[in-house]
């Protein structure tokens, strides 16, 4: 045994200075980025240049430059000009909580391995049921990721719901679920883990408002019926990923009410509303889903992956993974809520719940309104710019921090249209000053920004469409 080797490794001095080290870079590089004192969000690199770089650097790198390698080979979500995805620029104290949670590795699965993170998930679980509007019987746990949490809410509906006993016995019939066609991927790809099949997603077209209309549902549910789907649950987007436009989550609730069917809301992106005293009323209705989905990646400054998956009543969050039917199960196995682990997907899982409640303790609740409510102003605030430029068009009015876009021209086809603004996202990209993305809604191509940096202005906006123009006048 290399025992000397295993002791340096170990050794605490190291440690030490290792993370001092580190805590300096990281503070320029926050810095840095957030003041926007270096031009780009992203220095993009091929693929295939990036793989020869590591493959080099392990081989030829120094070591004392690997930390600042990797923080430089990234996409910055701190800078102002990252529009792109929708991960948070996390608060630096989460990045710190995330040390914490990496250092002291309590699987948290267990109550033993893992007292003070299973004893606070129970707060955070308490006061985001309470903002939701859901009663004391509710209930829920944290999870690692929004996708991993919508397949959790559709396992719990399936048991709550169908008639027989499919955890236990296999399918036996045809089931399946109602979801908006422009509801994110990974519903799509659970049901199908689930074996519901092409058959047993029932896609509920939108509205030109990119809304699930709602006026469809009767006739979608009678014809998957009259085709013998046991139909059990249906999906509310709030909102959905590519448009960030809301469903009407009260007029879904009533239907699902009355077809005694699971309502889920996947608020992946904008659960977090429900923080916001300006924009909660985009999530009119969401107290009466059986089952609620939030990342805390998102819109609540943590980092991946902390996302909480909320029940309207305790016992179905109970009872998903159990082997009893949820009447079963015994009182102390309903009261057992210090043992996550039996309720997750997951077994070994982060110390999540710190960053919730580290947020909570240092800034107060009103930090999550403060930071949902800013972003969906400076989305409103890039439509208004779009709107008064004659070579650009936003394809719909936005609800949220996500706003797709597109460059126009007069008299030209939507081919030439598409083509135009994928080259324009690709040099976007590959200048890297900004960092935006794109979508397809039906079938036309746009360029797609969430604002997710609480320091993006005016200013920057301005500087992104200047930037679009310059980059046309050379394609
Ligand atoms: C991001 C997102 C997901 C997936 O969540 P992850 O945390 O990335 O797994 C699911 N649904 C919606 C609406 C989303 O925006």
């Amino acid at each position: 045994m290399n025992k000397k080797l295993l002791l340096k490794v170990y050794n605490v001095e190291e440690f030490n200075s290792n993370g001092h080290l580190l805590i300096d870079q990281l503070t320029s590089h926050l810095e840095d980025k957030l003041n926007a004192y270096s031009k780009n969000a992203i220095n993009w690199n091929e693929p295939e240049h990036e793989l020869k770089f590591w493959k080099d650097f392990l081989k030829n790198g120094s070591k004392k430059d690997l930390f600042k390698e990797i923080t430089k080979h990234t996409t910055y979500t701190h800078h102002p000009h990252y529009l792109g995805h929708q991960v948070s620029p996390p608060a630096p104290i989460t990045a710190l909580t995330g040390l914490i949670s990496s250092l002291l590795n309590n699987g948290t699965a267990v109550y033993e391995m893992g007292m003070a993170s299973n004893a606070i998930e129970r707060i955070i679980i308490e006061l985001v049921c309470n903002k939701i509007g859901f009663k004391e019987s509710s209930s829920g746990f944290l999870t690692s990721g929004g996708t991993l949490a919508n397949l959790t809410a559709l396992l719990s509906a399936r048991k709550a719901i169908t008639k027989k006993d499919i955890w236990n016995e296999g399918n036996q019939n045809q089931l399946g679920i109602m979801v908006s066609e422009e509801a994110h991927y990974c519903v799509d790809r659970a049901a199908r883990i689930m074996g519901l099949g092409n058959q047993g997603i029932i896609k509920v077209p939108v509205t030109r408002e990119f809304q699930m209309d709602t006026s469809l549902l009767e006739s979608k549910f009678e014809e998957a019926k009259a085709k013998g789907i046991e139909v059990f649950a249906i999906i509310g987007s709030a909102p959905s990923t590519a448009t960030g436009i809301f469903d009407d989550l009260e007029t879904i609730g009533g239907f699902a009410e009355k077809q005694k069917i699971w309502f889920h809301v996947d608020g992946a992106h904008g659960g977090a509303g429900i923080f916001s005293k300006k924009y909660r009323h985009t999530l009119n209705g969401i107290d009466k889903a059986d089952s609620v989905v939030i990342d805390g990646h998102k819109m609540m400054m943590m980092p991946a992956l902390t996302t909480a998956l909320l029940f309207k009543n305790e016992i179905n969050s109970k009872a998903t993974f159990s082997q009893k039917a949820d009447y079963l199960l015994s009182d102390s196995e309903h009261e057992d809520w210090y043992n996550s682990g039996k309720r997750t997907f997951e077994c070994t899982k982060n110390m999540m719940s710190i960053h919730w409640f580290t947020l909570l303790k240092l800034y107060g609740e009103e930090v999550f309104d403060a930071n949902v409510t800013q972003l969906y102003d400076m989305g409103a605030i890039f439509a208004n710019l779009i709107a008064e430029e004659p070579n650009f068009e936003v394809a719909l009015q936005p609800m949220s921090n996500i706003v797709c876009f597109r460059f126009i021209e007069p008299g030209m086809s939507t081919e030439y249209l598409n083509e135009l603004n994928i080259k324009i996202r690709q040099a976007l990209l590959e200048d890297g000053e900004f960092y935006i993305v794109q979508t397809k809604l039906k079938g036309v191509h746009y360029m797609r920004i969430t604002v997710m940096n609480p320091f993006t202005t005016l200013q920057h906006f301005k500087a992104l469409i200047e930037k679009i123009k310059l980059i046309k006048t050379s394609i």
